[in-house]
């Protein structure tokens, strides 16, 4: 049976965005980022708190001048990735949930992205003023379905877990159930 649900490069790029969000940590905003290139993920990040700092979720977020300052912002910290893992990222293609902020727009401009991706604007941005200077299009497309296609039961290759198999030896272990 053909696969009707596979989506297009864009749609699946965005909407991995959309995945990586699920894990940010500041309850103003939720915005997911994928770098790419030659169809291949160079890095991906989702605005949260400095590695091993207090999120947003659990302490309150931190506000100047009406944003709140706590977070790293997604494109940020996919760029950071790159930079950890020393990939680079002249070139690439951002793809984002959000218009960028004025501040993660100069980054990925200086990055060398050569394209962004989204499916929403920000409320308070210079993004498209500083994106159309440095040349680099920004590419408007609907949001992807909200929605993941992976039934099991639609694959004859396929074996469900017992529910007994589910979860680690130690959880199993300490189960007081079992
Ligand atoms: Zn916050
Ligand atoms: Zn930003």
């Amino acid at each position: 049976m053909a696969n009707n649900k596979r989506p297009s490069w864009d749609e699946y790029f965005l909407k991995l965005a959309m995945l990586v969000s699920e894990r940010a940590t500041c309850p103003r905003m939720h915005v997911g980022c994928v770098l790419v290139r030659d169809k291949r993920i160079l890095s991906t990040g989702y605005n949260g708190s400095i590695s091993g700092q207090p999120h947003c979720d659990d302490v309150g977020c931190q506000i100047v001048d009406n944003h709140c300052v706590r977070t790293i912002h997604a494109e940020m910290n996919a760029i950071i990735q790159c930079a950890i893992h020393g990939i680079s990222t002249q070139g690439a293609t951002a793809y984002i949930t959000n218009l960028p902020c004025t501040n993660c727009a100069k980054a990925l401009i200086g990055a060398g992205i050569k394209e962004i991706v989204i499916f929403s604007d920000y409320h308070d941005s210079l993004a498209e003023d500083f994106f159309e200077k440095a040349g680099v299009p920004i590419k408007r497309l609907p949001q992807p379905e909200n929605y993941i296609h992976y039934d099991l039961d639609l694959f004859s290759s396929a074996r469900k877990f017992d529910d007994e198999d589910i979860g680690d030896e130690d959880n199993h272990n300490h189960c007081e159930r079992c």
